[in-house]
């Protein structure tokens, strides 16, 4: 954030409804903590920013000359989570990095979005953990504007799409796929009946039948499985996909309109709105290069940038003049960084049976060094103090009340870097043994111990 010029602020984690209720957010989200004062205002827990810090910016910019403002914070956020699971990774209240970016033109908002795309690389390149950087939906907003941070994970609860040969990435909302032309030549189609959000418009949606379908025929197909729902969400077309079979049928029977949608597969005249409808297949064709097959895989999203526009500067009327001194909306970004998953996430990938194993660049310290009782107080200070000098991060583990294998096993807990046992053979040979865990490393070191540490270091 310091390398974007960011300034670091503090909001307060209970906002009003009103402000909400300005922008929108207030009825379109269910998962607000809401709470009511005791006279009955309403008021909620924070899950983001945005209406926040727009009214505040709103209140202290006037021209262009104030902007760009870049401000970030680091804080507790809240979300009525249905269903709080997997610790760290899904909780009613977690850490995140918000920063909210306001510039005057377009082009100078999408120059912010792309230093703050670097800083993300910078900052997830640090962790030495291989990530993955999806296309997501920008809404009504267009354009590839928004992108996710993710990494691989089997615990992950989200779906990335990545091509295996042009490096296209996308999430489960937005990835598109080419549509082979030779695969219109198979046998028929497949049809659902669902109703529309209002309950007030059949729709019938026609595919191409699957391949896969002949092999599961035996329980009715249901709509889930085949119609790529988000492509509709995407069109415009909002239908509510929650009703059971008989339920629906009962909506429908009173319902005076029908539509009927054709995959784009499916030569129809009328198809004025040529909808890529089903899902998205292991194996289906990049639509971004030749030659290249999409393949899916679950993943934690740790990070999000969004190019937001005049999505909040409108509706809370947040406005600059310009150099040719007219009025314009200012031009906003939002980027957060789940910190409290990111610690979830990094565990889950990197923990073994013996405990956690930090990276480098977030381990609590990057070495201990455990005393034996072979060893005085200075020994151990003396081993500090040369670490320290050599510029490792490290700590010494004096506890004195606490047994040499109690000590290993802690620190193999507790994920630091590098353990450095400090015993007998400090005396008569002056080495100690190094362990690194991740690595599978466990030697005697006597010459070059700084170097020895920081070189492991270097690797993770
Ligand atoms: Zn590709």
């Amino acid at each position: 954030m310091s390398s974007l010029g960011a300034s670091k602020l503090s909001l307060s984690s209970i906002t009003t409804e009103t402000l909400w209720k300005r922008s929108g957010r207030y009825s379109e989200n269910s998962e607000l903590l809401r709470l009511k004062d005791r006279k009955k205002s309403g008021f909620l827990l924070s899950p983001t920013h945005e209406e926040e810090i727009t009214a505040l910016v709103a209140g202290i910019a006037n021209s262009y000359k104030d902007l760009p403002i870049r401000l970030y914070q680091i804080g507790r956020k809240y979300r009525d989570e249905r269903r709080p699971r997997k610790g760290l990774l899904r909780a009613k209240e977690f850490l995140m990095k918000d920063l909210y970016t306001f510039d005057y033109a377009y082009e100078q908002g999408l120059g912010t979005y792309e230093s703050v795309r670097k800083a993300y690389k910078n900052l997830f390149d640090e962790l030495r953990i291989p990530y993955l950087v999806a296309e997501a939906d920008s809404g009504s907003i267009g354009g590839d504007l928004s992108h996710e941070y993710h990494f691989a994970s089997p615990s992950g609860e989200d779906i990335v799409w990545s091509c295996n040969s042009c490096g296209y990435t996308a999430n489960e909302e937005l990835v598109e796929k080419r549509v082979n032309p030779e695969r219109r030549v198979n046998t028929g189609v497949l049809a659902f009946t669902t109703i529309s959000a209002d309950h007030n418009t059949a729709i019938r949606i026609i595919i191409p039948a699957p391949d896969s379908l002949s092999k599961d025929h035996v329980s009715t197909p249901r709509i889930h499985d085949y119609v790529n729902l988000h492509a509709l969400n995407r069109a415009g077309i909002d239908i509510d996909s929650s009703l059971e079979p008989q339920a629906l049928s009962v909506l429908l029977a009173k319902t005076k309109r029908s539509v009927t949608i054709h995959d784009r597969s499916l030569p129809q005249e009328s198809n004025i709105l040529p909808l890529d409808l089903t899902v998205t297949r292991p194996g289906d064709s990049c639509s971004r290069c030749a030659s290249g097959e999409l393949d899916s895989q679950p993943a934690i999203e740790v990070g999000h940038t969004f190019h937001l526009g005049t999505r909040y500067s409108a509706p809370l009327n947040a406005l600059v003049t310009t150099p040719e001194n007219t009025e314009v909306l200012m031009q906003m970004g939002c980027h957060g960084i789940g910190v409290s998953r990111l610690i979830g996430a990094i565990a889950s990938l990197l923990h073994d049976e013996r405990g956690l194993n930090w990276p480098r660049i977030i381990a609590p310290f990057e070495a201990v060094i455990i005393m034996t009782p072979q060893v005085s107080e200075e020994d151990g200070i003396a081993l500090y103090d040369m670490l320290r000098s050599g510029g490792v991060d490290v700590v010494l583990d004096d506890r004195a009340s606490k047994s040499v294998g109690w000590k290993l096993k802690d620190a193999d807990l507790i994920g630091y870097s590098v353990v450095l046992v400090l015993g007998k053979s400090w005396k008569t040979s002056g080495s100690v043994e190094v362990q690194c865990r991740r690595l599978g490393y466990r030697e005697n070191v006597k010459e070059g111990l700084e170097k020895t540490v920081c070189e492991l270091l270097d690797r993770l």
